[in-house]
């Protein structure tokens, strides 16, 4: 968790304890990053925008959300 930079901890869940993975991929435009966001089962953000996880695209990279399983 310490090597994640501050810009990318933004991306994190402000309603729970989300766990970030960070990787790289390969897109269309060339390298991008690929972060994965494991929220809490319980998370009130998750339940609320992505109930079934979500993938966002961004300019720099991929965002992925799911619920971390118990
Ligand atoms: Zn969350």
């Amino acid at each position: 968790m310490s090597q994640i930079p501050g810009q990318l901890q933004a991306l994190a869940c402000e309603d729970c304890p989300a766990e970030l993975s960070v990787s790289r991929g390969t897109g269309l435009l060339g390298l991008v990053l690929v972060v994965a966001v494991e929220h809490e089962p319980s998370c009130p953000w998750l339940a609320r925008c992505a109930p079934g996880g979500a993938v966002r695209s961004t300019a720099r990279g991929v965002v992925i959300h799911s619920a971390r399983s118990a």
